[in-house]
């Protein structure tokens, strides 16, 4: 039988309208909810997921507002507008979009935004509550879409084995400790890439969630059947078309065919992303009232 998809575009869009409520809420306070985003360079695919983010803030009449510098600026200037952003009482949120130049240290910036204001969820501080259990915050955005995906379609992870392929700061390793987390109790394998028998680590877990960027790298015989995969993957592939290139996850399509559910790409977890995101900065500005 045919996996389940799940759809990331709908789960977004009820999660949207939910902040609707809370952002009338604020507004009846005098207070719009405003979200900085910082982006540093021409990366084509940063500028898409920025505009994906103006069009979110838009759709709820969130403020958004955006600042550009060029790549070749000295790294005393990004520091400076994170900091005159983190002064600013009508900025809620800030985020710095990823992949910052070479030689900007990332981590440094992020550690930089205030962190009631660090709706990526990225700072020392957001982090180091995730680890001691306190899941209240800002929440790192793309691992807490995948936990709500999960919950929207009624999942129960308890005791359930849970394969997190990638370990990287901003998915794998916050999306290993969601899972893991006393109330929701999966077991969780870390894979990444020095792990061997991806195979067979794979085919014993309940949950796969994929968050590499190598395109279709879960194939069917990988998957267990009737269990769940899910993938953070986004691929650009070249090809012939208009625009050059198509998105491509880290599962194989035909893992469909193997799997109880999956969530494709895109419609899956991207939305999901952008959507915590909105949620991120609406409880940054309400925790800020
Ligand atoms: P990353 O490059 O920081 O991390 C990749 C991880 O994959 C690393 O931990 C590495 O150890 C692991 N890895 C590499 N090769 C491997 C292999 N052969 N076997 C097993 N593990 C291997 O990437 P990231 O920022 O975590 O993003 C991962 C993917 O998720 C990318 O495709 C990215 O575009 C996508 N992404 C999507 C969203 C979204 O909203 N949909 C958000 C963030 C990232």
């Amino acid at each position: 039988m045919a996996a389940i998809v799940l759809d990331g575009k709908q789960i977004a869009l009820e999660i949207e309208e939910e902040l609707k409520v809370r952002i009338a809420n604020l507004e009846d306070n005098g207070v719009t909810p405003c979200l900085a985003v910082v982006i540093v360079g021409d990366d084509p695919a940063s500028h898409v997921y920025v505009s994906s983010k103006e069009r979110a803030c838009a759709r709820l009449g969130i403020r958004s507002i955006r600042v550009d510098i060029s790549a070749d600026a000295e790294y005393g200037e990004v520091v400076s507008n994170v900091r005159r952003l983190n002064a600013d009482p009508a900025v809620n949120g800030i985020l710095v979009q990823s992949p910052l130049p070479n030689s900007m240290d990332e981590i440094a910036i992020t550690d930089l935004i205030d962190p009631v204001k660090d709706v990526d969820g990225f700072h020392a501080q957001n982090l180091g509550r995730l680890v001691q259990g306190d899941v209240s915050g800002l929440l790192p955005c793309t691992p807490a879409g995948v936990m709500r995906m999960l919950e929207s379609a009624d999942v129960d992870l308890s005791g359930k084995r849970a394969v997190v392929i990638g370990r990287s700061r901003i998915v794998g390793m916050p999306q290993s400790i969601l899972l893991a987390q006393k109330g929701v109790d999966a077991t969780v394998t870390i894979a990444h890439s020095r792990s061997v028998e991806m195979a067979t680590l794979c085919k014993e877990a309940d949950v796969i969630i994929a968050a590499v960027g190598i395109s279709n790298m879960v194939t069917s015989d990988w998957v267990k059947p009737g269990s769940i995969v899910i993938d953070v993957g986004v691929n650009r592939v070249n090809d012939d078309s208009e625009k050059g290139y198509h998105l491509t996850g880290d599962v194989h399509p035909d893992v469909r065919r193997i799997a109880g559910m999956v969530s494709p790409v895109p419609g899956g977890v991207g939305p999901m992303t952008i959507a915590m995101l909105m949620s991120n900065t609406v409880r940054a500005t309400e925790m800020q009232q």
